[in-house]
């Protein structure tokens, strides 16, 4: 290399700056090899002052034969020795550090607006040294620490355009989705593009359901870390910086109603954060936290209107609606829908008992679902409302296997008449919405349900005698009527109290009451679910015998006269008058009834406990 002495700066200058064109990666090498090309350079080892790992001087690059490994870092005291007097050292004064500088014969501390950007240790041409370094060290200094620093600056202008454009494309996601988990999965992602070494966690504070895939923990508000809590509280961003320890960032996710969550960035130790860095995270977590209230916003009124459309359609179908059992169905469908899950119970509770309605789901009769019925009438009747258990294990051991609990109370007036549950299996499964949902179900459907208990009570009120619970002669009229229009046969039955008058002459009319309650009990007892036991007027009674052929209402007749003689007390018999109808034959409902009554007649005029058959054709 044949250089004038006058030109070399010169020749460096263009060189260096030239390089600035090349591509990122290769600048620090072909920096070098200009020197290795200039000063017949042997070995060379740069180390560079990193802001980011505490502003220590880091190996950057090497340039040697040999196989050496060169410290990675090297101590702040021995730069400042080494540097004392001059920012270029000789081979004198590196000879003093033998161990640690062994082979080089020359090292510059770069220096660039006062700031030290970094330093080189050179083993070159002696000759080369002084002839081309020696006279221009100042100017060389300069020169080359104003390159380090550029090339610094172009790499932070860079990245920061990098990051800027991805934090625009993320915004630009942010606004075209309202769904939540894709909003946290874009933070996520967008951070491990731009700072792929470091590790994040979501830290959330909602009790909603998440992607298992995003790295998302509850902020665990009774023994969350102070700067966690401080991020969520204040929604500041945190650095904690610890000796020996992770550096940690804690940048808050939030909108302009409140904090959603605290994003954590987990780096290594002794790591600094730089300004930019630190704005960047919180930018992104801000934004984060922004789209997250939308989205949240958005699936809440999505949710509110779903809610209100329920419980609108639910209103309705109860108004129009006045059976229980079709009530009690449709409650069971609309919370099937809405909760996704069938273990749903309606009780009634009055005056110490407790009623299961029909509608409720078998698990509630076994001895499992007593267990579970009675810690809820017992919680429910001490505090009087609504009550939720996310794992109600942990209340009662005992309980199993549901854990998650929901139960409202169903109030009429001021009283509580009873009570609607629901159950599922997983621990946490019921939201706080689902919860406020249920309750406005069950508010809404309280008066639907008593309505339909109270219509039914009413009806059967209608249709039954007050003192023997018997059903009341109309019922058994229209059921006779119907009976002969869809059946093939049927049996009617005629009873009358023999000698009734004296039993009340002798024991006073309470007590003929009390008999006309035993006689019915054995009329109940003697026939089946689907037969009709009346009571005729006074004291008759009748049954009828839907399908039942003629002997069959025979048996049932005698079988009757004999229990009541059996088992009356007072004891009293009856005499009875069994008539009969077939298709076969024209009939009417008059003529059965006659016939019946003549039977009873001849039975009084046969000397009575006892039954006769009146057969077709004897009117
Ligand atoms: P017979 O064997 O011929 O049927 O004689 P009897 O005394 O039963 O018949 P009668 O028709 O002469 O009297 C019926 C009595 O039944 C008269 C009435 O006081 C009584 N009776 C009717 N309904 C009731 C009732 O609801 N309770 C009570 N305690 N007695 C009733
Ligand atoms: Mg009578
Ligand atoms: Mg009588």
């Amino acid at each position: 290399m044949n250089l004038n002495l006058q030109n070399f700066l010169k020749y460096y200058k263009s060189r260096l700056f030239d390089l600035m064109e090349a591509p990122k990666d290769k600048r620090i090498t072909e920096w070098i090899s200009i020197l290795v090309e200039c000063l017949e350079v042997r070995k060379a080892v740069f180390y560079k002052r990193k802001k980011e790992i505490n502003n220590q001087l880091c190996l950057e690059y090497t340039y040697s034969n040999e196989e050496i490994e060169y410290p990675n870092c090297i101590n702040k005291e021995i730069t400042q020795s080494l540097f004392s007097e001059s920012n270029y050292v000789d081979r004198k004064k590196l000879a003093e550090y033998r161990m640690l500088f062994k082979g080089f014969n020359s090292a510059f501390n770069f220096i660039y607006k006062g700031q030290e950007v970094g330093c080189l240790f050179l083993c070159s041409n002696e000759d080369s040294l002084n002839k081309y370094i020696a006279p221009h060290q100042t100017s060389f200094i300069y020169e080359s620490g104003k390159f380090i620093s550029v090339l610094e600056s172009i790499s932070c202008i860079v990245e920061e355009e990098k990051k800027f454009k991805e934090l625009f494309r993320v915004t630009e996601t942010f606004h075209d989705s309202m769904d939540v988990d894709a909003i946290l999965y874009e933070i996520i992602n967008t951070l491990r593009r731009v700072f792929p070494h470091f590790t994040y966690t979501l830290l959330l504070s909602n009790d909603t359901k998440h992607d298992k895939n995003l790295p998302i923990k509850e902020i665990q508000f009774d023994d969350a870390d102070e700067a966690v809590m401080k991020s969520f509280l204040n929604g500041e961003t945190n650095i904690v910086e610890k000796p020996q320890q992770k550096t940690m960032l804690y940048a808050p996710l939030s909108g302009k109603q409140g904090v959603y969550g605290v994003l954590q960035v987990v780096t290594f130790s002794s790591f600094v954060f730089q300004n930019s860095e630190v704005e960047f995270i919180r930018l992104l977590a801000n934004t984060g936290g922004s789209a997250l209230e939308n989205a949240k916003l958005y699936e809440q009124s999505q949710r509110l209107v779903e809610d209100l459309q329920l419980i609108n359609e639910t209103s309705h179908r109860l108004n129009s609606s006045a059976r229980l059992d079709e009530t009690l169905h449709f409650l069971n469908s609309q919370i099937l829908k809405s909760f996704h899950t069938n273990i749903t119970g309606y009780f009634l509770l009055n005056e110490e008992k407790r009623t299961i309605l029909d509608g409720s789901h078998d698990f509630f009769t076994t001895s499992q679902g007593k267990a579970y019925l009675d810690f809820v009438t017992d919680v429910m009747m001490k505090r009087k409302e609504s009550i939720i258990f996310s794992n109600v294990k942990k209340q009662m051991e005992h309980l199993s296997p549901y854990s998650s609990l929901m139960a409202v109370p169903m109030i009429e007036g001021e009283t509580i008449k009873g009570f609607c549950v629901v159950l599922n299996e997983q621990p946490y499964y019921f939201t706080f919405d689902m919860f406020k949902l249920f309750q406005s179900l069950i508010h809404h459907s309280t008066l639907a349900v008593t309505n339909s208990m109270l219509r039914e009570e009413l009806e059967k009120m209608v249709i039954t005698d007050h003192l023997t619970q018997l059903y009341a002669k109309n019922y058994l009229n229209d059921t006779i009527q119907r009976s002969m229009e869809n059946d093939e046969e049927g049996t009617f039955l005629l009873l009358d109290i023999d000698n009734f008058k004296v039993v009340n002459d002798t024991y006073g009319h309470q007590i003929g009451d009390e008999i006309l309650i035993q006689v019915a009990k054995l009329i109940n007892q003697n026939i089946r679910q689907t037969d009709i036991g009346a009571r005729w007027g006074g004291e008759e009674l009748a049954i009828y015998l839907p399908g039942a052929p003629l002997e069959v209402g025979a048996r049932v007749a005698n079988r009757l006269v004999k229990a009541v003689y059996e088992n009356t007390n007072p004891q009293v018999t009856i005499s009875c008058g069994v008539s009969y109808w077939t298709r076969n034959r024209e009939d009417q409902v008059p003529n059965l009834f006659n016939r019946a009554d003549i039977g009873l007649y001849l039975a009084k005029e046969l000397g009575k406990n006892q039954v006769v058959v009146q057969e077709i054709g004897n009117k």
